[in-house]
């Protein structure tokens, strides 16, 4: 897939990925989006693409204004939408650099510890 990513992160990557490069490392780009945005009130961050999902699965968080958008396309996580709640960014960013998928029933349920998807 031929995608723009126009975020600071990537510009990041690409960077660094460029300059072991010209240190002769022959490292191959791998990209590992991620997105932020403050809009208003809300800190929204993004992990993965959520190109070509089919199911989204709804985590409410502890406030409010805080909740998560899980994307699967199958059984695959591919991205979360994190609304006012970092962690739930962090972890979803860490599963899915990882190639975890937890189940959608568990990762939307909010007595479930975030923590306990890593495992
Ligand atoms: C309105 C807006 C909102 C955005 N919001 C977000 C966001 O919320 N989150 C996010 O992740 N990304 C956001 N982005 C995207 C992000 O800003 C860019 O993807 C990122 O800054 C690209 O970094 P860069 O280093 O490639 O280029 P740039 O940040 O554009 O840096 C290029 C630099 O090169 C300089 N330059 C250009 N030509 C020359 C020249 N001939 N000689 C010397 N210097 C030159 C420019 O002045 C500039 O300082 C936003 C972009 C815009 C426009």
């Amino acid at each position: 897939m031929r995608i723009r990513l126009e975020s600071v992160g990537n510009a990041i990557d690409m960077a660094e990925n460029a300059a072991l490069n010209m240190l002769g490392r022959g490292v191959e780009y791998r990209p590992r989006p991620w997105f932020w945005s403050d809009q208003f009130d809300t800190k929204l961050q993004i992990a993965g693409l959520n190109a070509g999902w089919d199911a989204v699965h709804v985590r409410p968080g502890t406030g409010p204004e805080q909740q998560s958008h899980w994307y699967y396309r199958g059984d695959k996580l591919i991205a979360v939408d994190a609304m006012n709640d970092s962690r739930a960014y962090m972890i979803g960013k860490r599963l899915i650099e990882a190639g975890k998928s937890p189940d959608p029933a568990r990762a939307s349920d909010p007595t479930t510890e975030l923590k306990a998807l890593l495992a």
